[in-house]
């Protein structure tokens, strides 16, 4: 295996055209490709670590828009300011996420190409209507997130394209994060979903959007459910819409059962609270 450590987005263009493209896995923080090799995955011809691509780090504000670059860590997440005031979802979520030494080293990049459903900060992503920057060789291309991630650890990147960015407009939606695990610290979500809504006066609120995790193989907008919730069906009654969306399997953490009644249940829990 060959070990490359570019320190620009050029030396890492020029890398994917030296190497044409063959057999080459980008390294970011690591947490989900270690364990897989310490699992006995072969190993890549080409490695690429990203990590001194200073960049494509960070969180910065331009115009009306928030950019977080795709090495910014989850710990980093938690702590800014902005994310928290902002985009309350993603803060939630950060702060939920493993442990705190995963957290110094996960990044939001490798989380997105990691393609998990059950990905923490992927349903904050999706209800403040993420974009995903792409960069390679060809230059730089940006999609809705859903149109980024299509399946259980699939994306639509091509061979040669990073994760650079994620970009949030500037909003004025309030948003929430919950997740349920196996137990409180270091779980993997065996649900967990965010809450986009707009508060129009102190009592009252518009539900934007939810997006729910574990309970597809990618995560998914409960539309139905929102829709009927807004026109001001009963949120017992309209708890069942959310099967419209979701298509929950078995696994080793949960029953697809399980998974359907924790979601109605927590989910009808959480907005009731948002009413109060
Ligand atoms: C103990 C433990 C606890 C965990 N707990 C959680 C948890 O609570 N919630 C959660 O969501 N996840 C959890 N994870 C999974 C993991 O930490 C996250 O998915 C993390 O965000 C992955 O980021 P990374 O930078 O470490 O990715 P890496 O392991 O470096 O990469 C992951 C994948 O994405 C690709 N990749 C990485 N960055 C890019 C990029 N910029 N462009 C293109 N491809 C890229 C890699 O090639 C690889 O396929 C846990 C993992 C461990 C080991």
């Amino acid at each position: 295996m060959k070990y490359y450590t570019p320190s620009s987005l050029s030396e890492l263009n020029d890398l994917f055209l030296q190497t044409n493209n063959s057999k080459i896995t980008i390294l970011s923080g690591g947490t989900d490709i270690l364990p897989r090799w310490e699992e006995g995955i072969t190993l890549p011809k080409h490695l690429i670590d990203l990590k001194k691509i200073n960049s494509i780090s960070g969180i910065v504000e331009h115009d009306n828009k928030i950019i977080i670059g795709a090495l910014t860590t989850v710990q980093d997440i938690y702590k800014s300011e902005l994310i928290k005031t902002k985009y309350t979802a993603l803060h939630q979520a950060a702060s939920q996420f493993a442990g705190v030494q995963i957290r110094h080293r996960a990044t939001i990049g490798g989380n997105i190409c990691n393609a998990s459903p059950a990905g923490d900060l992927l349903p904050g992503l999706y209800v403040h209507n993420a974009m995903i920057e792409l960069t390679g060789p060809n230059g730089t291309r940006k999609l809705p997130i859903n149109k980024c991630i299509t399946g259980v650890g699939k994306t639509t990147l091509n061979n040669n394209e990073i994760v650079s960015a994620v970009i949030l407009e500037k909003t004025e939606e309030l948003s929430v994060f919950y997740k349920l695990g196996l137990r409180q610290s270091m779980a993997i979500s065996v649900v967990n979903f965010a809450i986009a809504y707009r508060q129009t006066s102190p009592n009252l609120f518009d539900l934007q959007s939810i997006a729910a995790g574990a309970v597809a193989p990618t995560v998914v907008y409960l539309k139905e459910f929102t829709k009927a919730v807004n026109e001001g069906l009963p949120l017992e009654k309209a708890i069942s819409l959310i099967e419209h969306d979701i298509s929950p399997i078995d696994d080793i953490r949960a029953s697809a059962d399980y998974r359907k009644t924790v979601l109605k249940n927590l989910l009808t829990h959480k907005l009731k609270e948002l009413y109060v």
